[in-house]
């Protein structure tokens, strides 16, 4: 699941892993996380990560 979030809702610095460098709150950014039936969806929202845009548009392997 990949949603965006905008910049209104972006209220937490959280860190990028595709570059390692901190997403700045207020920046509009992407939010990912597994829908897994294996986890279910409680482990699913613990392992979100946020992504900048253009570090998820970029990124050289499949999140999985
Ligand atoms: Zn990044």
């Amino acid at each position: 699941m990949v949603r965006p979030v905008t910049a209104g809702n972006a209220q937490k610095a959280y860190t990028c892993p595709g570059c390692n460098h901190p997403i700045q709150p207020g920046v509009p950014h992407l939010v990912v996380w597994q829908e897994d039936a294996m986890f279910g969806a409680e482990a699913g929202m613990r392992d979100r990560r946020h992504w900048h845009e253009n570090c998820w548009r970029g990124r050289s392997y499949r999140y999985r």
